[in-house]
């Protein structure tokens, strides 16, 4: 258990690059490489003017645990850039990427450490790095990066696959707590990746989404939003807050509004001691890694909200990133069905393995899914 405490190994190292207007600038870049008795080091990169060390820990040790709730055979780790990529031309981001690369190359590979995109970073961050990580190597398995562009080795189904293992995860909690999905109502907050395609997913189901946010702001209507038609207004115009004729919310009111089932999406701690007593929601979808801190997780189960924590949660991205590099190694691609076809069988089990220690031991879901989560890691380090 000791060893769970502290990372294997941590990278941390600067990034210089010469800016579009010919200007020098450098940035942080790390890799915390943190536990591999289960497979490979596996997590993604992200590119956020919060990053430090402490987060990028923060983050590759839930990958530890994640990896280890789905049983897939690969390890945990995070990577990181400080930086803020909306105030960044495309040119830049792309140095940004191959000098992460560059740092990196010795350090990762196929059997070592498998990066991914996170909030930020996308397929074309991955082609970046493939691209220079080939270039320094010569290896053609592809299989160091996943999340990346089907032309290049990526997985179909990827794109949407951790909304997707978040869609699972809702019906199963929705089955146990007889939720139905015409009478449930749901936020979501952030309208990334993730909460954007889990949104799109549970409004096709039949959930009512009755509010979402951005970086800039929430918006809100009991009558309920077709997720498809805010991205658009976000596209367009720049945020949801665009959108005419409805609540207008920061990211911090929209958590306290009246759902049943709370989505974060977004960044960490979000729910705090501050908020967590005023959440309506029965249930609480953590779609972004670690929205909750320790303290509100204890309000919330005092009040005996479901909190389906973001290791079980969210891992549908990290599954079918290991789809992704098992197909990369088998010189292999998977049809979307194929890929969907196995990852709902495994979302599921992960839920009911947890539920299970949930209902025997009385705890709470994350209690139980990392306790299922070390047993596995002990065993293999064993
Ligand atoms: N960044 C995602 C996560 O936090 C995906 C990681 C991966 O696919 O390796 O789970």
């Amino acid at each position: 258990m000791n060893k769970l405490k502290e990372p294997n190994k941590v990278h941390e190292f600067d990034i210089p690059i010469t800016m579009d207007d010919n200007t020098k600038k450098s940035f942080k870049g790390y890799r915390v490489q943190f536990n591999n008795a289960r497979g490979p080091y596996k997590g993604g990169i992200r590119f956020h003017p919060q990053v430090d060390l402490d987060e990028v820990k923060a983050l590759a040790f839930w990958m530890v645990i994640k990896t280890a709730v789905v049983g897939v055979p690969l390890g945990g780790g995070k990577g990181g850039v400080e930086v803020n990529p909306k105030e960044l031309k495309e040119t830049e981001l792309e140095k940004i990427s191959r000098g992460w690369v560059a740092e990196m190359a010795d350090h990762i590979g196929p059997r070592v450490d498998v990066p991914a995109p996170d909030i930020n970073t996308n397929p074309q961050t991955m082609e970046w790095m493939l691209d220079e990580y080939e270039k320094i190597t010569n290896d053609t398995t592809r299989a160091t990066f996943t999340g990346k562009p089907i032309e290049s080795g990526g997985s179909e189904g990827r794109e949407q696959a951790t909304g997707q293992g978040g869609f699972y995860a809702l019906e199963e909690i929705a089955q146990k707590l007889d939720l139905k999905p015409e009478s449930s109502s749901i936020i979501v907050q952030g309208l990334g990746n993730v909460g954007y395609n889990f949104a799109v997913l549970a409004h096709n189901a039949g959930y009512k989404i009755v509010g979402m946010s951005d970086s800039k702001g929430a918006i809100y209507n009991a009558g309920g939003f077709d997720p498809e038609e805010i991205q658009k207004i976000k596209k367009e115009k720049g945020s949801v807050v665009d959108f005419e004729g409805v609540i207008k919310l920061t990211n911090e009111e929209l958590l306290e509004q009246e759902c049943d089932i709370l989505a974060p999406a977004a960044l960490e701690n979000q729910l705090t001691s501050a908020n967590a007593a005023k959440v309506k929601a029965s249930v609480v979808l953590e779609l972004a890694n670690g929205p909750t801190t320790p303290k509100a997780d204890k309000i919330l189960w005092d009040k005996k909200i479901y909190v389906v924590p973001d290791v079980l949660a969210n891992a549908g991205g990290v599954t079918v990133s290991y789809f992704e590099w098992d197909q990369n190694l088998k010189n292999q691609h998977w049809t979307e069905q194929e890929v969907l076809s196995k990852l709902e069988p495994i979302m599921k089990k992960a839920f009911q393995d947890i539920w299970k220690a949930h209902v025997d031991h009385n705890m709470d879901l994350r209690t139980s899914a990392f306790m299922l989560a070390v047993k596995r890691i002990i065993s293999a380090m064993k």
